[in-house]
C-alpha cells in the first residue's frame, strides 16, 4: 500500500459498527467457512468463499467473502480487494447464466449506516430480470430443496468456467 494511501485510511473516519455479529469468534460467515454453521456453497478456493444468501432479493443471490475475518473492506489491502472482485466477477457470471437473468447487482454494505448486518466483508451478486427493471424486489424463502437446486446449478457453471 502507498504512502499517501496509508495516511489517507489513518486519518479517514472510522466506520461504525454496533453489530453483535462483529468480531471472528461470533461471526456467523466465519462459521460457515468453518464448517461449523450449515450454507449453500457455489465456489471456494484459498482465500474465498461464495454461498447463496439465506433470505434472497432473487434466486441466485449469492454472498462472495474473504475467507479471512475484516469487518469492512478497508479492513483490507488493496490487492485482496481486487481478487475478492475478481471472484465476484466469476460468481455473477455463474448466477446470471444458471438462473437465467438479465443483470445483475454488486452491493457491497460498509457499516451500520450503510445497512451492513454481517460485520464479515461481503460482495453480494443479486442477479435480476427484465420484469425487476426499476424496483429493489423483497426478500424471498425459498424451501431447502430450491436453495440446493439453485446452489448446484449455480456450481455446475463455476466449473464449467
Ligand atoms: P449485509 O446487510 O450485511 O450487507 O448482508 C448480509 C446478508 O447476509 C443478508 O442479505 C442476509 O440475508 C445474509 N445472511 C445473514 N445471516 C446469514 C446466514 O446465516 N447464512 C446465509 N447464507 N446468509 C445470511
Ligand atoms: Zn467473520
Amino acid at each position: 500500500m502507498s504512502a499517501e494511501k496509508e495516511m489517507w485510511m489513518a486519518s479517514a473516519r472510522r466506520i461504525v459498527f454496533s453489530s453483535p455479529t462483529s468480531g471472528p469468534d461470533r461471526c456467523i460467515f466465519c462459521q460457515i467457512v468453518t464448517r461449523n454453521a450449515s450454507s449453500n456453497i457455489v465456489y471456494e478456493d484459498e482465500r474465498h468463499i461464495a454461498f447463496l444468501d439465506i433470505y434472497p432479493f432473487s434466486r441466485g443471490h449469492t454472498l462472495v467473502c474473504p475467507k479471512e475475518h475484516g469487518e469492512t473492506i478497508w479492513d483490507m489491502k488493496e490487492g485482496e480487494i481486487a481478487e475478492l472482485f475478481r471472484v465476484a466477477f466469476k460468481v455473477s457470471k455463474a448466477v446470471v447464466t444458471a438462473v437465467q437473468a438479465d443483470g445483475f447487482r454488486f452491493v457491497q454494505n460498509n457499516g451500520e449506516a450503510a445497512n451492513q448486518v454481517v460485520a464479515h466483508v461481503h460482495v453480494h451478486v443479486i442477479p435480476v430480470k427484465m420484469e425487476d427493471k426499476g424496483r429493489f424486489s423483497d426478500r424471498r424463502k425459498f424451501t431447502p430443496a430450491e436453495m440446493e437446486e439453485t446452489a448446484a446449478s449455480i456450481r455446475r457453471e463455476m466449473a464449467g468456467s
